[in-house]
């Protein structure tokens, strides 16, 4: 697998905890959308799409949309409306080995840094002018 570029959506904010939206193409024919750069409190999380989705349904194991309100298979109402259910994440895409993950994650982070460093690089130009501009 080669990861043959990878482009970085910067956060407005970074003081969030998503700090950017990443598309990474693979062998230059595949896409993966909004990979997303997580803050955590060790350090920064690639996180793949994902999805959310509700528990399965009590009576019949169902899978049903994350806000149903009744089951889509048995048209029972979902046990928790009142008490919204717990949500499940699952990955849409993700690597299956431990050597992807890596090789994902660490170009993926670089590009973050480059990308954050680039953009500190434009504002300070953006500062300068400004700067100038109202002397
Ligand atoms: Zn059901």
């Amino acid at each position: 697998m080669e990861i043959t570029e990878v482009t970085v959506e910067l956060t407005g904010y970074q003081q969030d905890k998503v700090r950017a939206y990443c598309s990474v193409v693979i062998d230059d024919a595949i896409v993966i959308r909004e990979v997303k750069i997580l803050a955590m409190e060790n350090g920064f999380l690639v996180a793949m799409p994902n999805r959310r989705s509700a528990e399965p349904c009590v009576l019949c194991s169902a899978r049903n949309d994350f806000n149903a309100r009744f089951c889509c298979q048995c048209g029972q109402p979902m046990v928790g409306t009142e008490n919204p259910p717990r949500r499940i994440y699952r990955d849409i895409v993700h690597p299956i080995s431990a050597k992807a993950r890596q090789q994902l994650e660490a170009v993926v982070l670089a590009a973050y840094e480059k990308e954050l460093a680039a953009d500190r690089e434009r504002n300070a130009v953006a500062d300068g002018r400004e700067l100038r501009a109202t002397r």
